[in-house]
Order: C-alpha cells, then sequence, then structure tokens
C-alpha cells in the first residue's frame, strides 16, 4: 500500500520503520529534515511537504504533538488535503482532544477522505518493538482500512467506537499512566528514605498485586535518575488537561486526575517539562525537601535522634 507518514519524532520514526518493513512503499515528512534522511537510509521514499505526501499516498498517517500540528498537516496551504484524493484515509496517531478530533473527521468528510483517530499506548519501547496498543474510532469500513495498515506497529488494536472515541480511550489511559508513575514515585520515595534495599523491595512489588507494567519500566528510570525521554512532562500534561476537559463535559469528578496534573505542573514550572514523565519523582521529592541523594542525609540524621 502507498502510505505517507508525517511526524517522525519518538514515536513515529520506529512507527514509520515497521511499516517499510512490512513492505508498504512508505513516503515521510517531518519538519526537521534529519528524520526524513533516516528513514530514507532505511526504504522509505522522503517528501519535501505534506501536501507531497499526499499525491504520493492511498493513506497517511500522522504522528503529532497536538491538534494544531495535525490540523496544519491536514488543512494548511502547503497540507495533505490540497493533493490527497477523495477515498483515501487519514489516520492520526497523535494524541488530540476527542473535539479536535471529530472536527477534523468532519472537514476530511466534506472532501470524501474517511478518517480514524487512533492514539497509541505503549510509549517509545513499544513502538521500537511494533508492539503498541491502538484505540481506533471511525466508521466500521475506515476502522477495517486503518487496522490492515496499522498491523504493522501495533500487539493490540481494538475499535472502541466512532470518530473521538479513540481519544477518549486514551484520555483514561493517560489518567491511569499519570497516577501509577505518581504513586510509583511516592513508593520509591518512601523505600530511599527509610533506607529499605530499594531493588530487593522492587523485586516483590512486581510480584504482587503491585506489578504493573509502569512500576517495571519507569522505576528503573527513577532509580538511574535518567529522565531522557521516552515521554515528555510537556506531553503528559496536555493529555491531562484533555482527560480534565471531557472528564468536565461528562459533568463527573476527577479529583486525582486533578491533583496529577498540578504535579506536573509544578515540575513545568520548575523547567523540567522537557524530560520524561518518570521524573514525575522530583515534584514529589521537593514536596519533602529532598532528592535521591538528600534522603539519604534524612535517613542518617533520623537514626542519630
Ligand atoms: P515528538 O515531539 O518526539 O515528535 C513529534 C514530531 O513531529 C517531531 O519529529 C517534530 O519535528 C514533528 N512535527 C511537529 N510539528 C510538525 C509539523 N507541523 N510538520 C511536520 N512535522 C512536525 O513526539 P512523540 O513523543 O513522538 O509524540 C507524538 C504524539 O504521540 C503526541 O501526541 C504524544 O502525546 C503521543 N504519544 C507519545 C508517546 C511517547 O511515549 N512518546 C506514547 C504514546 C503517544
Amino acid at each position: 500500500m502507498n502510505v505517507g507518514f508525517i511526524g517522525l519524532g519518538v514515536m513515529g520514526k520506529p512507527m514509520a520503520g515497521h511499516l517499510v518493513d512490512a513492505g508498504h512503499h512508505v513516503v515521510v515528512f517531518n519538519r526537521s529534515r534529519a528524520k526524513v534522511d533516516e528513514l530514507e537510509a532505511r526504504g522509505a521514499v522522503g517528501a519535501t511537504s505534506p501536501a507531497h505526501v499526499g499525491e504520493k499516498a492511498d493513506v497517511v498517517i500522522t504522528m503529532l504533538p497536538d491538534s494544531p500540528e495535525v490540523e496544519e498537516v491536514l488543512f494548511g496551504p502547503a497540507g495533505v488535503t490540497t493533493t490527497l484524493r477523495p477515498g483515501s484515509l487519514v489516520i492520526d496517531c497523535s494524541t488530540i482532544s476527542p473535539d479536535a478530533a471529530v472536527a477534523i473527521g468532519a472537514r476530511l468528510a466534506e472532501k470524501d477522505i474517511a478518517f480514524v483517530d487512533a492514539p497509541v499506548s505503549g510509549g517509545e519501547a513499544g513502538a521500537i518493538a511494533g508492539a503498541l496498543a491502538v484505540m481506533m474510532g471511525g466508521d466500521e469500513d475506515a476502522v477495517r482500512r486503518a487496522a490492515t495498515v496499522l498491523d504493522a506497529v501495533a500487539a493490540t488494536s481494538v475499535h472502541v467506537g466512532p470518530v473521538g472515541a479513540g481519544q477518549l480511550v486514551k484520555a483514561a489511559n493517560q489518567m491511569l499512566v499519570a497516577g501509577n508513575i505518581a504513586l510509583v514515585g511516592e513508593a520509591v520515595t518512601l523505600l530511599q528514605r527509610t533506607g529499605v534495599d530499594v531493588d530487593a523491595a522492587l523485586a516483590v512489588l512486581g510480584g504482587g498485586l503491585a506489578a504493573s507494567k509502569v512500576l517495571e519500566a519507569k522505576a528503573p528510570k527513577m532509580l538511574a535518575r535518567d529522565f531522557a525521554p521516552g515521554f515528555r512532562i510537556d506531553l503528559h500534561y496536555k493529555d491531562l488537561k484533555i482527560a480534565l476537559a471531557a472528564a468536565e463535559q461528562a459533568r463527573i469528578a476527577v479529583p486525582l486526575t486533578g491533583i496529577i496534573t498540578q504535579l506536573v505542573q509544578a515540575l513545568r514550572s520548575a523547567g523540567d517539562g522537557g524530560l520524561d514523565h518518570s521524573a514525575l519523582i522530583k515534584a514529589l521529592e521537593r514536596l519533602s525537601g529532598a532528592d535521591a541523594s538528600g534522603n539519604r542525609k534524612e535517613v542518617e540524621s533520623c537514626q542519630q535522634h
């Protein structure tokens, strides 16, 4: 199939690579050229604009930071829809608001272009392994076509409802992930503060009900103080705001999501928005006036008294 791919960041680059490996003719575009060159070396064809991608593709996938970028790439003056043929399909794998997804779907429908919102979960590791979970919103036929292409990047893909439903499920996903990371951060901070053997503690915690993919993936990053993204704090903040807005529209209270959004905001205020979301532990440590080394000092001073 002729597949266009726009947005070759942490997630998009490995995803586009899997599409090449699966035998599709892949045309790629990214704001910065270096990523395009890397994909060309892997067998993709580089494009000079989103319009150029639209010219060459029957299916276009976008993997961009947020809705303004998706809208610009699709509907801007050099956008995909200036050239994409009627009957084609756009799949947006970015995480954006459900309302924006519905509006984009309606604008594409005016041009007789089908649309599926298909946000993903699984992080950079899942993208590299081609083992993402994909939550698809759209009509039956469009989703069936999207699933054929997304097969190359997904371990699980599920049709969850009409356009926008994928983004609602992704909002729930981001609430669960952020909450889990925050509690892993609190637990690790407690273990360090009290001088427990943290590696031994994590081994046993990972064998019981507290086990989770977040515990497995993010606790080692916290212990190593390796906060290279991964998934940037700024992007998770965007997602939590989407979740809060969706909850407000649904007239439900999500107090834990509210608290965690504030912790994430605290990190952004401290200039940490570009770090991986495992850096949530830093916000929690600051609340207790210590970082990993400070914890050790506090243990010693506790023992002396
Ligand atoms: P990223 O910032 O690493 O990548 C975004 C890419 O889009 C960059 O290469 C950038 O140059 C390109 N770009 C931005 N604006 C553009 C434009 N106007 N035209 C062309 N290219 C443009 O982000 P990411 O981590 O890959 O995330 C992408 C999306 O996927 C986001 O919505 C994010 O919330 C979501 N997501 C990320 C992860 C993760 O772990 N990183 C996991 C699941 C979902």
